[in-house]
């Protein structure tokens, strides 16, 4: 005796169940490529049933997908996607396994469209039902001639039933990590990001744009350990704006900024690439000039100090004084610094505007 088919408003309820939809989509696997996993599993199948066609049916809200379809004539074997009723149906809106033997017995059946399309007459149906409940369709088996399922036939079809979900979660576990994978990834280049921003605030002088106190001391030793190892001349440049307060004084402290800012440029346009200009102080600032010697390096002091004295920032003349050192065997940054520093101030001492050799 065949089972009690389920009536059109039970199938029409599993079929448009949104929790079960969406539980169809989020295998991840409607419209995907056949896959060696699943493939393996209907063949099995057949190998073992002696059905002819078996297959894997995600039944979606208007068509059944087939996610492997062994045995199956064309043009289903490349479209893997049927629409109307089909058996698979009766399997899902009862959610217990359907097994015909003879699908002519019964007329509901009999009427089913894959009858008479297909020469369905033998159906063995087992649901995928995932943890949650949720019946995303069937692994089946289908014969073209009635055909008597035995116990074992109907052992294999649940054991790679549970193959088949096992790979579904699978599949959608894969996913997830990898989602996660990707969010992780995202937050760490967002982290990267801020860090990389947070550590230009730190080493840059908010007004000049150029590198502040303490990036010019990291730099400095950058240099040092890099001559250490090369043996090349290193030079450093301190430079103060002369008579600053009175700039500020006379046309107030926003233009001095100005003036520092002009400056700023001005010195970085003498500057080469490899040279290190920053801003020290309020008003005073310091060159690396790597592989530069003396010479060289009263050269570029006195070309900035002609710079800043040609310019005419505001209609107000300004000046630099420089005071030039270049590094002594075995000397460390800070030997360098002092020594420039107080050249600087013998500059200042000899009336401004001007270059002093340590
Ligand atoms: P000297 O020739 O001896 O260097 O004289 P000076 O006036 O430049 O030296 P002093 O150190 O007396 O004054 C430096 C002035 O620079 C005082 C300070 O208010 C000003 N200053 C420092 N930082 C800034 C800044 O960021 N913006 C402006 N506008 N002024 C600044
Ligand atoms: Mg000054
Ligand atoms: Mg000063």
């Amino acid at each position: 005796m065949p089972p009690k088919p389920a009536d059109e408003a039970q199938i029409q309820a599993a079929l448009s169940d949104p929790q079960r939809l969406a539980a169809v989509r989020d295998t991840g696997l409607l419209n995907t490529p056949t896959e060696e996993s699943f493939d393996r599993l209907t063949r099995l199948a057949a190998k073992l049933t002696g059905a002819p066609v078996t297959f894997v049916s995600l039944v979606d809200a208007h068509r059944d997908f087939y996610k492997s379809a062994y045995g199956m004539g064309e043009p289903l074997r490349s479209t893997r996607e049927l629409k109307g009723r089909t058996f698979c149906h009766y399997a899902l809106a009862s959610g217990e396994a359907l097994i015909l033997e003879d699908v002519t017995q019964l007329p509901v059946f009999r009427d089913v469209p894959t009858v008479g399309s297909l020469g369905v007459r033998a159906y063995a149906g087992i649901p995928l039902r995932t943890e949650d409940g949720e019946v995303l369709g069937s692994f089946c088996a289908v014969d073209f001639k009635p055909k008597q399922w035995t116990e074992q036939d109907i052992k294999v079809l649940v054991e790679l039933a549970h193959s088949a979900l096992r790979e579904i979660r699978l599949r959608k576990a894969l996913r997830d990590a990898d989602a996660l994978n990707q969010q992780l990834l995202a937050q760490l280049q967002k982290v990267d990001e801020l860090n990389r921003a947070l550590s230009e605030l730190a080493t840059t002088d908010a007004l000049t744009g150029l590198r502040n106190r303490r990036a010019f001391d990291h730099s400095l030793q950058l240099e040092l350990a890099i001559v250490d190892r090369r043996d090349a001349p290193l030079s450093l440049l301190m430079l103060d704006v002369d008579h600053f307060k009175r700039i500020n004084d006379s046309l107030g402290h926003e233009a001095g900024d100005k003036v520092l800012l002009a400056i700023a440029r001005l010195l970085s346009g003498c500057a080469r690439v490899i040279d290190v200009v920053a801003r020290v102080g309020g008003e005073e600032f310091a060159v690396i000039l790597p592989n530069t010697d003396a010479q060289g390096a009263l050269e570029v002091a006195e070309r900035m100090r002609i710079a800043v004295a040609q310019a005419n920032w505001l209609g107000h003349p300004t000046t630099i004084s420089l005071g030039v050192a270049t590094l002594q065997e075995k000397e460390d940054a800070g030997g360098l610094y002092a020594r420039a520093d107080a050249a600087l101030y013998a500059a200042k001492a000899a009336g401004r505007n001007q270059v002093v050799l340590a």
